[in-house]
């Protein structure tokens, strides 16, 4: 099988984004935060764990403790009194504090808004500092890779990568600048409704033309309903770029 070309792929990249973009019109982060500071809190928090699970402890925590300035002075084990139902509470809660001491120490109270700053602050990788500059700043310098994102792009062929880091590289080569804004949050909710870590729903999905893993992917059944038949990768390759082209000049 001949190895598709890296404009057959970027096509197709697009065109998912395209899709993912008129599914999902609109939608935003489930954390529930006020301000940049309470984002990235959130979004450290969040890492292997719900967002659900975050939302639940956030409004004690913030309570006792809503600014940088208030947190820098906590003790970690108080703080992880509040958040010890989430995953990693005990690492967590010294980056909560360790990352307000260094917003107040280094960045005069704020939460700083390059990627380079925001990845000093401990607990924060680009992952998070991606997130954080995106929807508390506007800024938006990259793609936001987390499990969701990871393994759509892997399922779809856009990254061959073994890491979050390597797979944000590939996407920001195939996927123009303008739709960097909007991947993480959409991919996550198709992550979360169709193409789920476990038996992804191949049958419900609207990119299976497009998707060279459709039906194949966790080597599960999720066997297609009768009357129509999954394309080859090949076959979703050629779909794709037909797709893609229909969608030139919108
Ligand atoms: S066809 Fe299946 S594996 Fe491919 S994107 Fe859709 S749900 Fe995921």
């Amino acid at each position: 099988m001949p190895r598709e070309s890296k404009a057959s792929r970027r096509e197709r990249a697009v065109e998912f984004c395209r899709r993912m973009h008129e599914r999902y019109p609109g939608v935003q982060s489930a954390l529930d935060y006020h301000d940049p500071f309470t984002l990235t809190i959130c979004v450290m928090l969040s890492a292997q764990t719900t967002d659900a699970g975050v939302n639940r402890v956030t409004p004690e925590l913030f309570r006792r403790w809503p600014t940088p300035e208030a947190m820098a002075q906590a003790d970690p084990a108080e703080v992880g009194e509040v958040i010890h139902s989430i995953g990693f509470w005990r690492a967590k809660a010294a980056h909560c504090v360790e990352a307000s001491r260094m917003i107040m120490s280094d960045f005069g109270g704020e939460v700083p808004h390059t990627m380079e700053e925001l990845c000093r602050l401990p607990g924060v990788g680009r992952k998070t500092a991606n997130i954080v500059l995106n929807k508390a700043f506007g800024i938006c310098e990259g793609i936001a890779v987390d499990t969701h994102v990871f393994r759509i792009a892997t399922r779809l062929g856009l990254t061959r990568a073994s890491t979050p880091a390597a797979a944000e590289k590939d996407l920001l080569d195939l996927i123009p600048s303008d739709l960097w804004t909007y991947v993480n949050e959409e991919w996550i909710h198709f992550g979360r409704d169709t193409c789920t870590a476990q038996r992804p729903k191949c049958d419900a999905c609207p990119c299976v033309d497009i998707c060279p893993s459709a039906f194949k992917a966790n080597g599960k059944p999720n066997a297609r309903k009768s009357g129509s038949k999954a394309k080859s990768g090949t076959q979703a390759k050629a779909a794709g770029k037909a797709a893609a082209r229909k969608t030139e000049g919108r």
